[in-house]
């Protein structure tokens, strides 16, 4: 076949995040509705690769369930989802993972009876050998600064060492974008600073792209390249977080809510 053949054509997923494109995912009139509630309204929304997007928004604004759609949990009611160069829309989600997309939620997914050591195993035994398993442990929790915890159960760790195990333990999977609903909501501010800091490590060292869903905009100025602001399911506006903070239509959204 010539590469002039008319047969060939290329797909929106590739056009939109393959080899000749710098991002990594973009979604497509994006949709989702929970019976007469539009939760995600139409998102056309991309990222780049190795960047850091932070999400922004009202409660209820549909950050989450946004999130969700990117990982699989939710099925959408219309639209598409690009990444890497593939239509991902109707892939289950463990394919999604396979592919790259790794999700730590908002609420906590350890396991709180076992050990921070067998937590890690969980992930780990999707892309490594039982003889790699306990090298690559340690190097996970020496990195997430851990290794002291390695026989704790995931119940006694503190608030922000079980935030730095989820995200390790998401991490394990070598993602290409990894998705975090507010990892740093309700640590202190030694605790917040601590995440920032890995943040910035893993991006210094890894391929990966971030979106962070967060509420603390000191934390979002520390680690966002850019920000997306989503209100009522659909995107508000984006920006640098200079450009966003100086929005008063942004300001008004978080104030008409009575926050
Ligand atoms: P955010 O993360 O921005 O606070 P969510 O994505 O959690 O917002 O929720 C967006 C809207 O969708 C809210 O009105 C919420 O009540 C609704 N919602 C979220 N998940 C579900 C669900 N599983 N079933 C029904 N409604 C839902
Ligand atoms: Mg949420």
């Amino acid at each position: 076949m010539s590469v002039s053949d008319p047969t060939i054509r290329t797909t929106p997923a590739v056009e939109e995040t393959g080899e000749t494109s710098s991002r990594i995912l973009q979604t497509r009139g994006l949709r989702k509705q929970f019976g007469g509630l539009v939760a995600t309204d139409d998102v056309d929304f991309a990222v780049e690769e190795g960047e850091l997007r932070c999400l922004i928004g009202p409660n209820g604004a549909g950050k989450s369930t946004f999130l969700k759609l990117v990982t699989g949990r939710h099925e959408p009611t219309a639209g598409s989802i690009y990444y890497d160069g593939m239509d991902v829309t109707d892939l289950p989600t463990h394919e999604r993972v396979d592919r790259g997309i790794s999700m730590k939620f908002q609420v906590p997914s350890l396991y709180p009876e076992l050990s921070v050591r067998d937590n890690v195993r969980i992930p780990l035994q999707r892309v490594a050998t039982p003889g790699e398993f306990e090298a690559r442990t340690r190097e996970t929790l020496e990195r997430f600064n851990l290794l002291e915890e390695i026989d704790t159960v995931a119940a006694n760790l503190s608030h922000g060492q079980q935030q730095r195990l989820e995200i390790g333990m998401a991490m394990t999977l070598e993602p290409k974008l990894m998705l975090l609903d507010e990892p740093v909501a309700g640590l202190s501010i030694e605790e917040t600073a601590e995440i920032a800091d890995l943040l910035e490590a893993l991006r210094a060292e890894e391929e990966v792209a971030f979106v962070v869903i967060e509420h603390d905009i000191d934390f979002v100025e520390r680690i966002a390249d850019r920000v997306t602001v989503l209100h009522q399911g659909a995107i508000f506006t984006e920006g640098t977080i200079e450009e966003v903070k100086a929005d008063p239509a942004v300001r008004r959204i978080y104030l008409g809510e009575g926050a």
